[in-house]
């Protein structure tokens, strides 16, 4: 599982969190998304393995991955956060407004556009996770 690379037990440990078997069950489930998961996916998960846990709970845990830089957020347009496990390369989404299929695509592509910015106005972007909208080229070639 990816997490396993993150060494997601010393990052807790080392801001003073504790390693419990909850978490645990949590980074598994945001993990099985393989991808974008909701709160509601993930608790749904974490809820098959281990029915005492609440979604207050799961919540929880969430903010304390995002906030430690284990868990990534993106807003795809659903009108809910999607987690998504961190991964060791910088990457962006594409999301199609017509079927809803995401694709991944890497931080170079956007490489371009942010060197602009720091040209232009001297500012350094450092949002390394955009969500992009769009048409994919499947959709595409069905709109007029
Ligand atoms: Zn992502
Ligand atoms: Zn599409």
């Amino acid at each position: 599982m990816t997490h396993h690379l993150l060494r997601w037990e010393a990052t807790l440990w080392a801001a003073g969190h504790r390693v419990t078997r909850q978490r645990a069950l949590i980074l598994d489930a945001v993990c099985a998304g393989e991808g974008h998961t909701s709160l509601g996916e993930v608790f749904a998960r974490v809820r098959r393995v281990d029915r005492t846990i609440d979604r207050s709970t799961v919540y929880r845990a969430l903010r304390l991955f995002v906030e430690l830089g284990l868990v990534l957020t993106a807003d795809t347009g659903g009108g809910e956060l999607r987690y998504e496990i961190t991964k060791p390369h910088p990457h962006h989404h594409l999301v199609c407004r017509g079927c809803g299929r995401e694709q991944e695509i890497g931080a170079d592509a956007l490489r371009a556009m942010t060197d602009h910015v720091s040209r232009q106005h001297g500012f350094r972007v450092a949002t390394d996770h955009l969500v992009l909208f769009g048409l994919c080229a499947a959709c595409s070639r069905q709109m007029p």
